[in-house]
């Protein structure tokens, strides 16, 4: 089928190209591709690159499922890549709807860039472009990653930090209270006979009770203090520049904070009130994490066998 001279002329390699190159390109031939046709995979090369003459292709990295990265329409060229250096292709080209695309074999591609200095050109700079666009990709990509950092260190249901983020942290502040002869204060919290209640109200009352108690926590430790949700029921406060019985005390406030608060569900339903346990132990210099969450860990097991709704200190 014979091209128009508007087709030509809306063809980017083309931009200022001479007669004979714009005659040369004319003479490849031209496929039609039904909406969702693959034009390329990924895999070894056929020998040919395609210009886009209508409608437009989805470019797609890894899989087809994967949201495409790029649009190619009229005037664009797709697969130049691997004519270029002989790789395999590296990406998908998926026909977005009724598309036409004129094909470009090995031999005319190469006679195009030699013979014309201008189509030469044109594809310096159809390549400065994939690379910027590369670029592009990748910042957006870190945007991604640090959203996906935020996400996967804070807690979907509290919006509490979460244990990954505790992990990280607790570390760091050890070292930084050692360093500067800090206390630093833990505490363990864990929610009293939340089997039972989440088996009386449902799963969905027990989860706006973790949700309360994240506030509570929230609203009754000191701005320094850092919160996080350990796992299931149970909470972690750090307290930096606290010693044990200062932690006992902001201990003490939360315990009754919380046995304090009505619990009205967003429907207006009304729970009765929980209680939690708590377990505090400050920090030996030099220790490691891990170590001051298992003495407030023993601690709060100690007061749960006491009878519960209570604060214990870690012992030794
Ligand atoms: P204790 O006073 O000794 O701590 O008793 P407990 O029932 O609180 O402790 P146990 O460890 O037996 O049960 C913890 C319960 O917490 C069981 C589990 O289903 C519930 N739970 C853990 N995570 C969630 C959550 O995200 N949502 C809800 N609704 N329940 C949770
Ligand atoms: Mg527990
Ligand atoms: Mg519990």
């Amino acid at each position: 089928m014979a091209l128009t001279i508007e087709q030509i002329g809306g063809i980017h390699l083309l931009e200022g190209a001479d007669a004979l190159a714009r005659q040369r390109v004319a003479a490849c031939s031209t496929r039609t591709l039904e909406s969702g046709e693959v034009l390329i995979e990924p895999g070894p090369h056929n020998g040919c690159m395609y210009i886009v003459l209508s409608g437009e292709l989805r470019v797609h990295l890894e899989t087809l499922d994967q949201d495409p990265v790029a649009l190619m329409g009229t005037g664009e060229c797709v697969g130049e890549l691997s004519m270029i250096d002989g790789s395999d292709r590296s990406a998908f080209a998926v026909a977005a709807g009724p598309v036409q695309v004129l094909e470009v074999d090995q031999s005319t591609f190469e006679e195009l860039l030699t013979q014309s200095s201008r189509v030469n050109k044109n594809m310096m700079k159809l390549l400065a472009k994939r690379l910027r666009g590369g670029n592009d990709t990748l910042t957006s990509s870190r945007h991604l990653q640090a959203e996906y950092k935020r996400h996967a260190s804070v807690d979907g249901l509290t919006g509490l930090h979460n244990r990954r983020w505790l992990d990280e942290l607790l570390p760091r502040q050890l070292h930084r209270s050692a360093r500067e002869s800090r206390p630093l204060s833990v505490a363990m919290v864990d929610v009293d006979h939340f089997k039972r209640f989440n088996d009386n109200y449902g799963h969905q009352a027990g989860d706006f009770v973790l949700f309360v108690v994240g506030k509570v926590l929230q609203a009754s430790v000191r701005p320094t203090d850092l919160i996080a949700r350990y796992g299931g029921e149970e909470f972690t406060i750090v307290m930096p520049n606290t010693t044990c019985d200062g932690a006992l005390v902001a201990a003490e406030r939360v315990r009754e904070t919380l046995a304090a608060t009505a619990l009205v569900m967003p429907d207006g339903g009304a729970l009765p009130s929980v209680t939690i346990s708590l377990g505090v132990a400050e920090a030996i210099a030099g220790v490691e994490a891990g170590a001051v969450i298992s003495r407030a860990d023993a601690a709060l097991y100690d007061a749960k066998h006491a009878g519960r709704n209570r604060v214990h200190a870690a012992t030794g």
